[in-house]
């Protein structure tokens, strides 16, 4: 096989920076064969909810390159706060030393978040979160004298991040099953998933038959457990899963009668994408540690942080150490242009109606997906707030998946990319996640180019990827 290596950099355009990048760039998440076929797009500017590449032509950034953006590309307001905090203080070691940004997020995050969540523990990505809340709740039991609770309990599909810690709680196999060797064994629950449930089963019936399960594990695995954790809501890279709110009510209940935590990751449904500022406030729960990230800088900078509670923090708090302080640390914990542009984000949610809005646009793209429910290629729409998915099968009625080999969702994204929109199904689930600046209009696009994409992808023969 050919490994691209052209000698020498042609003229910017889309072609040339694409070769100088397979040169010597390894992108995530990627077979980079693939891109003999399919184009990687450099992309030059951002300006709101549209990205444009190296030839001027623009796409509708419906994923929010990646869930992380929420105010557009190139915020004007989150610019100007990170270019003023780059004036005064770019970064400082968080151990032994503070900040104004830190303290001031701190202080907000706790206003906004369920009540009960009053401390606050900064990391630098999604997944690093994820591994403090993990060490976190081992090393609470650990100091509370039950050494014995090392296991945790997560949900089939459920995805938390791709460290090892985080993965090993996560169940999707494309990220999971080539490094299992390496990871930690958890103890797996059946999902609430909706779409997974009996036919005719309703959402909250699903909920509840599911936490029956989970009580039947708690009773034979608490004493060696350390927390439950779950997405809230929606399994995002799991296919955009969703579920009905009482399964949190009731994860809360159980948690509590068995003396576990309960880990709440909201790095994908944090920040009002769920149609709450946080997904737990529709069950009206708060868990024992909360994980926050992707949107928390509105999509800037790489941030994270875990809220936990005043029991918690004081299971760690002691006169003479003795191993009994937490050991996490990141040479970029706490980075302050990073704090600034979150607590900028934060400003954004006070000063204008977002989650209004937000309603109005999730209205808006329900009832233009409507439709897609009567497809003969379509198992099931559906929504919860700033995130659609529609499911496709290769036969509605006995709702038969393709083989795995024939991405139809890769035609989909190929589409998309021919028109205007970054549309990026996760396998054949085609999902909408839009910066909440978007339109009505940029909603219309977004819909027009992934039907239409959807008749390409399911109409033709397809070429087998991989
Ligand atoms: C993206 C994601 C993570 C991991 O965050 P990274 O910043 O990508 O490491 C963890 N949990 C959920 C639910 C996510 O969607």
């Amino acid at each position: 096989m050919d490994i691209p290596t052209p000698d020498a950099p042609a003229p910017a355009g889309n072609a040339a920076l694409a070769a100088r990048d397979l040169r010597h760039v390894w992108h995530p998440c990627t077979q980079m064969h693939d891109h003999e076929s399919i184009p990687l797009l450099p992309i030059v500017r951002g300006e709101g909810a549209w990205l444009v590449d190296a030839e001027g032509h623009r796409y509708l950034d419906g994923i929010s390159s990646w869930w992380t953006n929420l105010f557009g590309h190139a915020n004007p307001r989150l610019a100007a706060a990170l270019a003023d905090q780059a004036q005064r203080l770019e970064h400082v070691i968080f151990a032994g030393f503070t900040h104004e940004p830190a303290i001031a997020l701190a202080e907000e995050l706790v206003r906004i978040t369920p009540p009960g969540l009053s401390r606050v523990f900064f990391a630098d990505n999604g997944s690093a979160a994820i591994e403090v809340a993990l060490k976190m709740s081992f090393h609470y039991w650990l100091n509370r004298g039950h050494g014995e609770k090392t296991r945790f309990i997560a949900l089939t599909g459920s995805y938390h991040g791709e460290t090892l810690g985080a993965l090993s709680v996560s169940d999707v196999a494309l990220y999971r099953k080539t490094y299992a060797p390496l990871l930690l064994t958890p103890i797996l629950a059946p999902a609430p998933d909706a779409y997974q449930g009996e036919p005719g089963e309703s959402p909250a019936a699903v909920a509840a038959r599911r936490l029956g399960e989970l009580r039947g594990l708690l009773e034979r695995h608490a004493h060696e457990t350390c927390a439950v954790i779950v997405e809230p809501l929606v399994q995002c890279a799991g296919g955009m899963r969703m579920y009905h709110p009482d399964y949190l009510a009731g994860l809360r209940r159980l948690c509590d009668e068995f003396e576990v935590h309960f880990i709440a990751d909201e790095i994908a449904v944090g920040f009002g994408r769920t149609g709450t500022m946080f997904a737990c406030e529709q069950a009206r729960v708060a868990p024992d540690f909360m994980c926050l990230s992707k949107g928390l800088t509105g999509g800037t900078l790489p941030l994270s942080a875990v809220l936990t509670t005043e029991d918690v923090y004081a299971a760690f708090y002691a006169e003479y150490s003795a191993g009994k302080a937490f050991l996490h640390s990141h040479s970029y914990t706490g980075n302050p242009l990073a704090c600034r542009v979150a607590l900028e984000t934060l400003a954004i949610f006070r000063d204008e109606p977002v989650l209004e809005r937000n309603r109005t646009l999730a209205a808006h793209l329900a009832a233009r997906l409507a439709p897609l429910r009567d497809h003969p290629h379509v198992a099931d729409v559906r929504q919860t707030g700033m995130i659609a998915a529609i499911e496709l099968v290769a036969d509605r009625r006995t709702r038969t998946p393709w083989p795995a080999a024939e991405r139809r969702g890769m035609l989909v994204y190929l589409h998309g990319l021919r028109h205007g929109a970054v549309l990026r199904p996760l396998g054949n689930v085609v999902y909408f996640m839009p910066p909440y600046v978007v339109d009505t209009g940029e909603i219309d696009h977004l819909v027009d180019v992934a039907m239409a994409g959807i008749e390409v992808a399911v109409a033709r023969r397809v070429r087998r990827f991989q």
